[in-house]
């Protein structure tokens, strides 16, 4: 019988994690299922306690549950307990092991895949929720130059920087706070484009060469990689390599093997243009 896996969301329709899997599953020679499973908002243990009775080996958690799939682990990966999030999940007897694979997904989609070195650049990250928490640790392990968080919500950006203080300085401020400053990266993750909102970045924040990156992807261009373009960003990128990247380090996780992920990007995104 083969190995049962699954993504936890609400909504999960529309995932896209049972087709990257299945693509992994067939390039690596892996005999398993992948499924998606749509948990109450207030049943999320539960639904997880039903997979391992009924064999599930390991699961990816999505929105909205991610911090309590935190709570739920009984071990956690280093990069996980910085995060305060787990994104996947591996069911070993009695152990619930979490893990954040979404900032090694980000860092290896700009190192790899656009080629990007983060070592010595101005990085500017936007938004203090779950996905910008995840992904600090693994950025600063990189060596950027400089890190500034900004967020809608300053006090946010504040307390999110002075978490990582022990690891490098983390600088933060409001959107207001940007003016005058110049950055090499920046990075949006934040959730505005869902609620269609552009963001007030004054202008001059990309320095010449610079890379903008929208962890949210989708038909066409984004709000934000629209609005980078406008203000000079150089390049634009968004984040549909994170996703098939944090899903690869997941398979790794899951099964010891690190799947290819050029094919399975390059398919989803002639999938998003047609
Ligand atoms: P959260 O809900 O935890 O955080 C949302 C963030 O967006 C907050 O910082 C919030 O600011 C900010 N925000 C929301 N609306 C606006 C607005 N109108 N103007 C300015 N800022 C706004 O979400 P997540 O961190 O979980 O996710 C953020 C984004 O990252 C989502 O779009 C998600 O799809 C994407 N993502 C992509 C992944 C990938 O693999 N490509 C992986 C994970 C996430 P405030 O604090 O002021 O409310």
């Amino acid at each position: 019988m083969s190995d049962l896996y699954a993504v936890f969301g609400n909504p999960i329709a529309h995932s896209k994690s049972p087709a990257i899997h299945a693509a992994f599953a067939a390039s690596a020679g892996q005999e398993m299922v992948y499924e998606a499973r749509l948990a109450p908002v207030d049943g999320f243990p539960q639904a997880v306690a039903e997979f391992v009775a009924t064999g599930g080996k390991g699961a990816n958690v999505t929105v909205p549950f991610k911090e309590e799939a935190f709570r739920l682990a009984t071990r956690l990966s280093e990069r996980a307990a910085r995060a305060g999030a787990v994104n996947t999940l591996a069911f070993n007897g009695a152990e619930i092991f979490g893990d954040n694979t979404d900032g090694a997904g980000l860092v290896h989609d700009i190192t790899h895949n656009l080629g990007y070195s983060l070592g010595g650049r101005r990085v500017l990250l936007l938004g203090a929720g779950g996905a910008s928490r995840g992904v600090i640790a693994p950025l600063l392990a990189e060596k950027p130059i400089s890190l500034f968080i900004a967020n809608r919500s300053a006090d946010k950006a504040v307390l999110l920087a002075a978490a990582f203080s022990d690891v490098e300085p983390v600088n933060a401020g409001s959107f207001a706070d940007l003016a005058g400053k110049c950055f090499d990266l920046v990075i949006n993750a934040t959730s505005a484009s869902l609620a269609g909102a552009s963001l007030p970045l004054p202008p001059g924040i990309f320095a010449p060469g610079a890379l903008a990156y929208d962890m949210m992807y989708g038909k066409g261009e984004t709000l934000f990689l629209q609005l980078a373009r406008e203000q000079g960003a150089a390049r634009g990128a968004d984040g549909l390599g994170m996703l098939v990247e944090q899903a690869a380090e997941a398979f790794f996780v899951w099964r010891g093997v690190r799947p290819p992920t050029t094919p399975v990007l390059a398919d989803l995104r002639a999938q998003l243009a047609g």
